[in-house]
């Protein structure tokens, strides 16, 4: 058995709806398949609920209604295009309706509220799931496939309630995941489920964090056993580096549980770096496929370490980044200043992607530029006059990662990675400490970013590739 999943790109117009039910429809294996909104669609219902608190009144019912007609006729004509059984379309079609007439009922509360604070922000955002989930199902069912749409949390994904980036509650789901979804398997109905998309045990809506849907399949998987994990997206697979940076680009075809996590959580964008951990607890291979290519290999994500000649396989640029500093003379004297700081930027919800060195006077780490300001008040307010001094946010910096296997045990890998982005006239701000098994890290000026990725692609990938 195997979780098929499809980007928002693989389900983002009725032409592609179509290519990716054959292909569903071509898998003989039994499956789940997750998808995600349709494309574009997640960020304008950001956008909109966004603008919607911010208008005055008088004006709240009339965007609503402009932005209920757009949303309700975007996702109508799709299905209409897809759909080919006229029973199966007018149920659709019913059903599309009342949930935009849902979403715009929403809107104008929300807009006259004019508090958007994330749990409404979970509910709107679902809407984008649990359309693309009746098109999918509808177009697989006029097809001759018996499917049916759920929710997340209706084939057995339950979250806590923190709302914006809800996390799964493995000890409700070793059932209910199982028991929402073999009935139907067994049944012969295939289930098409929202991704992104759960519900906290009190069946409030909650989101996974923007690109989730990757997520809810490894979810599924793990909690069924599968024997496979397919992300469905829009690029073969993993590539060496981005190819809007460097064109001889390489795809690269097998990678391990622990060096797609590095990849993705330091910028590849191909997948979520939340969805390997399921699959690794579970060792399901993650498979990922171009539904606009099918033919190609693709990326295969599994145990086993690889370690390849060149060692280097891949180089990532994450960026939007800022670096903090805190500063204070007492630092070292106050007892555990820093676990209690990362555990109070934890308990917001602001991740850490990586920490350079302390001194006696110093913490310098890095956080998505989204995160600072938060950060920074929350620092201030608890520590600032308690053992820190004041803290420094140094904006526009870029952190690259070079990731395989091998790295740690290659005499001088290290050294010739930082020779190779200072023969480039590129100054390393910061180096992250102790990174892992598998990546070295390191922050460079937002400006110097792409020309640091280019030679070292250059040197690791291309040029050993050249020679080898
Ligand atoms: N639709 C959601 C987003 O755009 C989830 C996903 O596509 O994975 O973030
Ligand atoms: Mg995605």
């Amino acid at each position: 058995m195997i979780v098929m999943k499809f980007g928002g790109t693989s389900v983002g117009s009725a032409e592609v709806i179509d290519k990716a039910t054959d292909l569903i429809i071509q898998e003989k294996d039994r499956k789940v398949v997750v998808v995600s909104a349709m494309g574009g669609v997640t960020d304008r219902l950001v956008s909109m609920a966004k603008k919607v608190v911010d208008l005055p009144n008088a004006l709240v019912e009339e965007e609503c209604n402009r932005f209920h007609r757009d949303f309700l006729e975007f996702h109508r004509s799709a299905a209409e295009a897809v759909i080919r059984d006229g029973r199966v379309l007018g149920e659709v079609i019913a059903r599309i309706a009342e949930l935009s007439e849902e979403l715009r009922v929403t809107l104008l509360g929300l807009g006259y509220l004019g508090d958007l604070s994330l749990k409404p922000l979970d509910y709107i955002l679902s809407f984008g799931e649990r359309l693309s989930v009746l098109i999918v199902a509808g177009a697989l069912e006029s097809k001759g496939v018996k499917a049916k749409a759920l929710t997340g949390y209706e084939a057995g994904i339950i979250t806590d309630s923190n709302f914006g980036c809800a996390r799964p509650v493995y000890s409700k789901m070793k059932d209910s995941v199982k028991a929402a979804l073999l009935p139907l398997l067994k049944a012969g109905v295939l289930p098409v489920v929202t991704g992104f998309v759960a519900a906290d045990k009190n069946a409030r809506i909650t989101t996974m964090g923007r690109g989730g849907s990757d997520y809810s399949a490894s979810l599924i998987g793990r909690f069924l056993g599968v024997d496979e994990v397919q992300i469905w997206t829009d690029v073969d697979g993993i590539l060496s580096t981005d190819p809007k940076i460097v064109s001889s680009v390489q795809l690269i075809p097998k990678l391990s549980y622990i060096e797609a996590v590095d990849l993705a959580y330091f910028g590849a964008k191909v997948i979520h770096s939340k969805m390997i951990e399921p699959a690794m607890e579970a060792d399901i291979p993650v498979r990922i496929k171009n539904t606009f290519n099918p033919k190609a290999d693709g990326t295969l994500i599994v145990r086993e370490q690889e370690r390849i000649e060149r060692i280097i396989k891949a180089v990532a640029i994450a960026k939007n980044i800022d670096i903090v500093n805190v500063r204070g003379m007492g630092m070292s004297e106050t007892p555990n200043i820093a676990g209690r700081l990362f555990s109070l930027l934890g308990e917001n919800n602001i991740n850490i992607p990586m920490i350079s060195g302390s001194s006696e006077s110093n913490l310098s780490f890095v956080l998505k530029r989204g995160d600072v300001s938060r950060a920074v008040e929350l620092l201030n307010e608890s520590f600032v006059g308690n053992g820190v001094r004041s803290i420094e946010v140094l904006e526009d910096v870029c952190i690259i990662t070079v990731v395989g296997v091998g790295m740690t045990g290659t005499k001088g890998i290290a050294a010739r990675i930082f020779q190779t982005v200072a023969d480039n006239d590129v100054n390393i701000i910061m180096i992250a400490q102790g990174s892992s098994e598998v990546n070295v890290s390191f922050v460079v000026n937002a400006e110097d970013g792409n020309k640091a990725v280019r030679a070292l692609h250059k040197r690791f990938i291309e040029d050993e590739i050249r020679s080898g």
